[in-house]
């Protein structure tokens, strides 16, 4: 999507501090991070938000899942971590390309604001 900054930033477009990626996802971290470490977890394909993931999506949503042990690792996330999505208003999502926060390092608190 041609006004999409995550999809900007997935085709290299926009700079960013990149942790992983391959073909289909890219990680990087967060611009205002909420943690000492905070990254986003993002499909390289523009799917707008939780709304919008469809059936076709299934196996890269999987992907993503499993792939987030390995990032957690990578980032020495051995304690545990929190995995956010936030969607539409009420989840206060501000970047309309669905992505996940990976937040660690410090202990979270429950519920969340
Ligand atoms: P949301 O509120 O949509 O769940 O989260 C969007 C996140 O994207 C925010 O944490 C914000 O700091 C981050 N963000 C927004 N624009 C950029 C950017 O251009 N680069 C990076 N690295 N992060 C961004
Ligand atoms: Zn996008």
């Amino acid at each position: 999507m041609s006004d999409c900054i995550f999809c900007k930033i997935a085709a290299g477009e926009i700079p960013s501090n990149k942790v992983y990626e391959d073909d289909k996802i890219l990680c990087f971290h967060d611009l205002d991070p909420k943690a000492p470490v905070h990254v986003l977890i993002i499909p390289k394909k523009h799917i707008a938000s939780m709304d919008d993931v469809a059936a076709e999506d299934l196996e890269l949503m999987g992907y993503i899942m499993t792939k987030v042990k390995d990032i957690a690792a990578e980032l020495g996330l051995d304690n545990g971590y929190r995995l956010v999505n936030n969607c539409g208003e009420d989840g206060l999502q501000t970047v309309k390309h669905i992505h996940f926060h990976l937040l660690g390092k410090r202990k979270m608190t429950w519920p969340p604001g």
